[in-house]
């Protein structure tokens, strides 16, 4: 009997990979959520009309799951874990039921921290369930002029850039710890660019800020800061994430950061497996490991683990921290290690950033950055922010980083051209290895 504790990206792959491996398996899920898989985006989805309610950013359904005989219980909150007996205890509703596993897969995800600061303020909201979206949104239907963002990573962008166009007068504040937006995100250079449309759509942030108490009430958030007191009519957390980690913690290791220590199948113990945002992994191609929340690492870790528990192969993932994200107007993608990663490394890290044009002259302009190993010359990153939808770049900017390319290789690799096609005789990633090695 395989357990899987927590129905969303990680939990539901892991039981959809060990049902192709094995049809026999009983596979039982315990989510404590009345659905499976929210897409956190989904606020922001349905902030700018691409989605009418926010049910509809729900993954997977369950009858899907018991058709091909997984077993699915909703509203079912793993209470603990007993390792030496190898059971856990359930909640579900008013009962609590004591369930035996020969596996047991934990894919319990990752919270939104709370603030020491608000410590029972009102009006302080956040929007990584289905529920903290509804309640955000709830308010956000009432007569709000002015609202905060705590976070100025990608989540609390993308959200300031889904507000403005839900609510073109709603005054905006992007309130961020670091000194730069998006710090730990992507490079200075694609920064400039979303900052350089941030002040166009009449956004306003404050950097270097030290939130130091919240007071709110019914009327107004208050918020006392290092620069000051801050007044709105709402605070949004953007937070980074970090590991649901409060149940494991006398149940197996953890780092210092709350994620769980695993082995490379992603195994806490022999027959304990670890998913999806508890972890921290490898990033490609500086093998150091990272804690990066995203679907994708989830859906992987879940890959490797369904083979190991099934005994078929022995799969490896190490991740690339490869993501789009999509801020006024333009769309960013990134891929690999960037120069903020050298302190981690024995060797430095160069860099070239550039604008080239898409396709032909005259086409939409692409901000490029690329991250170089300065003794090897292997392309360690690359990130690029345009007006187009480049989305479909983040995953041939993996493929180069997963492979080491060499800015030599990239200078002169093979780009197709046809002109009926959208194309270039020498595509922008030529162009960008090009300059980078006569400068
Ligand atoms: C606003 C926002 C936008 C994002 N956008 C993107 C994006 O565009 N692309 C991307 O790749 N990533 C994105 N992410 C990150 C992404 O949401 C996470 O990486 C992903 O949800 C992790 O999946 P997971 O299955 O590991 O964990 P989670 O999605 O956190 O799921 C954990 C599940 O376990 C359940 N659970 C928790 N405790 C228990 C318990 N004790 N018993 C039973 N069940 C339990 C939870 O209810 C939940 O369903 C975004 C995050 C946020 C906040």
């Amino acid at each position: 009997m395989i357990v899987i504790i927590g129905g969303s990206f990680a939990g539901v792959q892991a039981a959809l990979e060990i049902r192709k491996l094995d049809k026999h398996q009983e596979i039982t899920i315990y989510e404590k959520e009345k659905y499976l898989g929210y897409v956190p985006n989904g606020l922001n989805q349905l902030l700018k009309g691409q989605i009418d309610s926010l049910k509809e950013a729900i993954l997977y359904d369950e009858e899907t799951l018991k058709l091909q005989q997984i077993d699915v219980h909703l509203e079912s909150e793993c209470l603990r874990i007993n390792p030496t007996s190898k059971q856990v205890i359930i909640q579900q509703h008013e009962y609590t039921k004591t369930i035996a596993y020969d596996h047991l897969v934990i894919a319990i995800g990752s919270i939104q921290r709370p603030l020491a600061a608000e410590q029972g303020a009102n009006l302080v909201y956040q929007t990584k369930t289905l529920k903290d979206a509804q309640h955000t949104l709830e308010k956000l239907q009432e007569d709000i002029l002015a609202v905060a963002i705590l976070g100025g990573g990608i989540i609390g962008i993308e959200l300031a850039s889904a507000l403005r166009q839900y609510k073109p007068e709603l005054q905006i504040t992007i309130l961020e710890k670091f000194d730069h937006l998006l710090e730990l995100a992507v490079d200075e250079v694609i920064t400039e660019a979303i900052v350089n449309k941030m002040s166009k759509n009449n956004i306003k942030f404050y950097t270097g800020i030290d939130v130091e108490a919240i007071q709110g009430n019914t009327g107004a958030a208050c918020m006392c800061t290092n620069q000051g007191i801050f007044e709105y009519d709402m605070i949004i957390k953007a937070p980074n994430l970090e590991p649901n980690h409060k149940i494991l913690e006398e149940t197996i290791a953890l780092d210092i950061d709350g994620s769980s220590v695993v082995n490379e199948r992603f195994q806490a113990e022999n027959s304990i497996y670890v998913l999806g945002d508890l972890l921290r992994l490898p990033l490609m191609p500086i093998s150091e490991k990272f804690y990066m929340p995203l679907i994708n690492n989830s859906v992987r870790t879940a890959m490797v683990a369904a083979h190991d528990i099934s005994g078929k192969n022995i799969l490896k993932f190490e991740s690339t921290k490869t993501n789009v994200f999509a801020a006024f107007g333009l769309t960013i993608v990134r891929s690999g290690a960037q120069t903020r990663n050298e302190r981690f490394i024995t060797y430095s890290i160069n860099k070239s950033s550039g604008v080239y044009s898409l396709h032909s002259e005259g086409s939409a302009k692409i901000y490029t950055v690329i991250f170089v190993h300065e003794d090897t010359n292997e392309i360690l990153g690359i990130q690029a922010a345009s007006e187009a939808d480049i989305s479909s770049f983040a995953n041939l900017f993996s493929v180069i980083v997963r492979g080491k390319m060499t800015v030599e290789e990239l200078a002169t690799h093979d780009f197709f051209f046809h002109a009926a096609y959208a194309s270039h005789v020498t595509h922008f990633l030529n162009e960008i290895a090009l300059d980078h090695l006569t400068k």
